[in-house]
């Protein structure tokens, strides 16, 4: 009985929990929060200073007493606190924004494929504590398939690469269940990294990971483009110690990402080596889906097709498939109940 009234009026929402992005979804009214999964704290008295874009402001910039956490590592629970108040502060501003006295909303969220039980446990926890009623896990790469609007209750091969922050997740999907899987720490983080690596060996640069991040997105690509672009690298000389300014080709660019691109194609092969003959007949036919944000990246769909043989799509709008997935379980009951995970909390 209280359960119908509160169903009627409470508005239910779909997470995201990303390592780079949060989003949420909320019925009836789509995505109301698409923010950096970051969290800055105040050392001195343990407050949350700010969290999301505000944060992600502050990366590189901060004085010792301030810390930016960036709660989910690889798309694990790397700081259960922070995520728990980073998760309550997202919950209690979509509040905030309906107006009205709402009661506790029923929460579907989506998980990295790589989690074990305590892992999900807590999530499930942080989710009820920062004031869900319910929680429903859904693996992301199954959201993200639901949210592109993929057959996967059908018994057909349906593959699908998520290319995130932390992690790349490639699963093949048929009738509601995951059938075989891979999960590498391998994704835009990495990329970062490798660009950073590079300035270092390649030009004696120090540059910081948000610029690494905006050289990748402006000029990083994995296969050469029809006109090549230079782009400027800018950031600390190693060797004096002082401002410095290089161009870098996009063909430098290329060779800096070249090794994350390798060990990304490397594991969508050999998920495909796992696969049964049957599925992967369907996926020839139907091809790859390509997410989340890693998706952008310039040729990286023709990378995995010239590797594979396979024709490689990226979906419309990468970054928000999963909230979109999510969202989509939030209106059908019956789908939920398919493909939800069981709950950690009951063992
Ligand atoms: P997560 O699910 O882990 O939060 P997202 O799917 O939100 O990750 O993707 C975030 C990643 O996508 C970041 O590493 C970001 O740098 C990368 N990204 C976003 N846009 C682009 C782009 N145009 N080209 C390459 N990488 C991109
Ligand atoms: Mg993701």
């Amino acid at each position: 009985m209280f359960d119908k009234f509160f169903g009627r009026f409470s508005r239910d929402i779909g997470i995201d929990l990303g390592t780079s992005n949060t989003l949420i979804y909320v019925k009836d009214k789509g995505i109301v929060i698409n923010e950096p999964s970051v969290v800055a704290i105040n050392a001195r008295t343990e407050q949350i200073l700010s969290v999301g874009k505000e944060a992600r402001e502050m990366v590189g910039k901060t004085p010792p007493h301030l810390i930016i956490s960036h709660p989910l590592n690889h798309g694990i629970i790397a700081d259960y606190e922070v995520t728990e108040k980073m998760l309550r502060y997202f919950i209690e501003r979509v509040h905030e924004e309906s107006f009205t006295l709402m009661p506790r909303p029923r929460v579907v969220i989506g998980t990295p494929l790589e989690i074990t039980e305590v892992e999900r446990k807590a999530i499930e926890d942080a989710t009820l504590s920062a004031g869900a009623r319910t929680v429903a896990l859904v693996e992301a790469p199954m959201a993200a398939a639901i949210g592109a609007r993929m057959p996967i209750q059908e018994a057909v091969g349906n593959f699908i690469i998520d290319i995130g922050g932390g992690t790349t997740e490639i699963a093949t999907i048929s009738l509601g269940g995951i059938v075989t899987w891979k999960s590498i720490r391998i994704a835009g983080r990495e990329m970062d990294k490798n660009i950073i690596q590079y300035a270092r060996d390649a030009f004696n640069i120090l540059i910081g990971e948000r610029y690494a991040e905006k050289i990748k997105i402006q000029a990083g690509s994995a296969l050469p483009l029809k006109e090549s672009i230079a782009y400027p690298i800018r950031g600390r000389d190693l060797i004096t110690g002082l401002p410095k300014e290089v161009m870098a080709t996009d063909a430098q660019i290329r060779d800096a990402l070249a090794r994350s691109i390798t060990a990304i194609v490397e594991s969508v092969k050999a998920t495909m080596e796992m696969t049964p003959p049957e599925l992967i007949a369907d996926i020839h036919e139907r091809g790859i889906l390509l997410t989340g944000g890693g998706a952008l990246l310039r040729g990286i769909d023709r990378v995995i097709t010239n590797a594979t043989g396979i024709p490689v799509r990226m979906a419309d709008d990468p970054l928000t498939c999963v909230v979109r997935g999510t969202g989509i379980l939030l209106d059908d009951e019956a789908l939920l109940r398919e493909v939800t995970l069981p709950s950690a909390r009951d063992v």
